[in-house]
């Protein structure tokens, strides 16, 4: 089915009348990402003749890194998928992407996937005097929907009503309400927002340049459970972004909780004929090329005000693969010490490998931070390069 969509997808060519190359070709040249890293006047030349079934071409697949340079110090990938056949379609410039973005992942490397949490060890007992909350999300595309960057109004609003009817089947701890963004009040919205439970307004350049955020907020909503340990955002840069969480730091508890919400998730699109975009060498496609595979961001809010002072800190997450935010979300500085810390890998890593480094990685953190608490010396401690 997929190479008969691919084969397709090949043949078609752009119809539209078009100006030279050269004189269309972006000006990359003071651009720190991905995206400008490689594409080439002559790759950009070849890529232009074509687009997907669905009309997406590389004028769109590189609008967002185009519009954003970046920032010296902070790569951005600078690009984006339209639908699930952009990742073939526009190889030539997304296989290297993914290849330098995710460690050396090559295009004939195959992903692997573990969703079972009996694989997971320990991580039932990170320490709540540091552990503040713990987290696991994911992103899910619903096949033969075109994605946020591309989609349609109908389209988004299909995919909004597919996923209020599957969803509403859950049932005992996982059963839940969806909450559409258009009927919500701002008061509401900021709650939820400052909660850490709904993403943030559509703010980020990244974001606006990619198109994700035509016609907000149509069709966007949050579902969640009655604790709210479960929800799933519905439109936002993924069709779908699957969330477990909770206060403290029972990870295993919590990854539990999302793996079994989420095959229960699929079991119910299945049901309805909708299977979710995946391949064996891109694991689960979605929007951004940094979230491929897993899609899996697992992290805990923790509290770091020594260890974050530290002159090797960056070096010692670099060690465990380990990545750092602020905990008003990605972009966000960190307050008083308070660090979100999750895996910086989402390709070529399973499921339970990922949340093993997080785990792992975080209680190596923690006894760090008790040591330099006491005034103790952490040289002892120092990871090996995972
Ligand atoms: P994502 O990778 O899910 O897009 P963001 O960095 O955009 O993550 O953050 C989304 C929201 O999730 C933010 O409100 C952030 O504070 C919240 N969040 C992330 N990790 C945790 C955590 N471990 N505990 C509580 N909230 C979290
Ligand atoms: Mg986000």
């Amino acid at each position: 089915m997929l190479l008969f969509l691919f084969s397709n997808a090949k043949l078609a060519r752009l119809t539209i009348k078009q100006r030279p190359a050269e004189e269309e070709y972006p000006d990359i040249t003071q651009h720190n990402n991905y995206m400008a890293k490689y594409l080439t006047l002559d790759m950009y030349k070849r890529l232009r003749q074509r687009c997907t079934p669905n009309g997406f071409t590389i004028d769109n697949v590189i609008q967002t890194g185009v519009d954003n340079p970046g920032h010296p110090f902070i790569k951005t990938v600078g690009c984006v998928a339209g639908d699930e056949e952009t990742y073939e379609v526009f190889k030539d410039l997304l296989d290297p992407v993914i290849q330098d973005r995710h460690g050396g992942y090559k295009p004939t490397d195959k992903h692997k996937t573990d969703l079972n949490p009996s694989n997971l060890k320990g991580g039932d007992d990170l320490d709540a005097n540091y552990v503040l909350s713990s987290r696991v999300r994911t992103g899910r595309s619903i096949r033969g929907f075109c994605l946020p960057p591309h989609c349609s109004r109908g389209e988004r609003r299909a995919v909004e009503n597919l996923s209020v009817d599957a969803l509403g089947a859950l049932t005992g701890d996982l059963k839940g309400k969806y909450y559409a963004l258009k009927n919500m009040s701002e008061a509401e919205q900021q709650q939820l927002i400052d909660d850490h439970f709904l993403f943030d307004k559509p703010v980020s350049p990244l974001l606006l340049a990619s198109g994700m955020a035509r016609d907000w907020p149509d069709a966007r909503g949050i579902w969640h459970n009655d604790n709210k340990t479960f929800l799933v955002w519905v439109n936002e840069e993924d069709h779908l972004r699957v969330i477990s969480m909770q206060k403290g730091g029972n990870m295993k508890e919590v990854f539990t909780r999302f793996c079994t919400g989420l095959s229960k998730i699929e079991e119910l699109f299945k049901n309805k004929g909708h299977a979710f975009m995946w391949n064996e060498h891109l694991g689960y496609v979605l929007t951004c090329p940094s979230n491929l595979g897993t899609g899996l961001r697992a992290g805990v809010h923790v509290k770091l005000p020594n260890l974050s002072k530290y002159r090797q800190f960056e070096e010692i997450l670099k060690r465990l693969r380990l990545q750092k935010r602020g905990t008003g979300g990605v972009d966000t500085a960190a307050v008083g010490g308070v660090f979100d810390i999750s895996n910086a890998d989402r390709l070529g890593f399973s499921e339970v490998e990922l949340m093993q480094m997080v785990v792992d990685g975080v209680k190596l953190l923690i006894e760090m931070e008790k040591r330099l608490e006491k005034g103790q010396a952490i040289e002892d401690l120092m990871p090996a390069q995972k």
